[in-house]
């Protein structure tokens, strides 16, 4: 029979039942939390807030692998991994341009759990080899502004600890023909033409990993 084929009259037979409700939004299992901070957190973000004001961007809880990738995340599929499901608390930002500038932890005394100890020192490890600041505050019930100010006017003094390519790098690097290796990813970079702005259809090197990478280096044609 036609009736049979149509779904219509199949989920209102269901419906009559009281069968077939799995299909609606309410009947899955997410509920909205009332706050994404903890005490502690919301606390502490408060005070950070009222020392950056509008000058910088607070945002709290970021994935590590929102922040850093890998360049050649085929090769390295485990350091992919082992960031992949790690936060920091606090990313702080430009505004402008949401560009990285530094992360803040809350050190809480589950920090001195074993296992936390590891986790702790494997996100010290990433943000160093991408030469990204990280400050580690003491979570306390309140915060001193003054002390805050001066962890943070330390990290933003700190020189990023990326390295351009070594003299001898560049050595086994030579010539025009060849594409210099990008200073962040290490790896081969290729020849791009610049679609718009000052420099339009002009050549220039850029990373296989745009987006994520924006470095670029001038091209000089034979
Ligand atoms: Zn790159």
């Amino acid at each position: 029979m036609t009736e049979n084929n149509n779904p219509g009259c199949l989920t209102a037979f269901l419906r009559f039942f009281g069968l077939g409700r799995e299909s609606g939004p309410e009947s899955l299992p997410y509920r909205l939390k009332d706050r994404i901070l903890t005490e502690s957190e919301l606390s502490f973000y408060l005070v950070l807030k009222s020392i950056l004001g509008e000058r910088l961007t607070i945002c709290p809880k970021v994935r590590l692998s929102d922040i850093f990738f890998v360049p050649r995340r085929n090769e390295n599929m485990s350091a992919y991994n082992r960031i992949n499901q790690k936060h920091v608390d606090f990313l702080i930002c430009d505004p402008r341009t949401m560009k990285p500038l530094f992360g803040v932890e809350l050190d809480d005394s589950s920090h001195k759990r074993s296992d936390r100890e590891a986790r702790d020192e494997l996100v010290d490890q990433v943000f160093a080899a991408a030469g990204l600041p990280l400050v580690r505050v003491p979570a306390r019930t309140a915060y001193s502004r003054s002390e805050i100010n001066a962890l943070i006017s330390q990290a933003l003094g700190t020189k990023p600890a990326i390295e351009s390519p070594s003299e001898e790098e560049k050595a086994d690097n030579p010539g025009q023909d060849k594409a210099p290796l990008c200073p962040k990813c290490g790896i081969p970079m290729v020849l791009r033409t610049a679609a718009r702005g000052a420099n339009a259809g002009r050549q220039f090197y850029g990373c296989v990993n745009y987006p994520n990478c924006r470095e670029v280096l001038p091209y000089q044609p034979v």
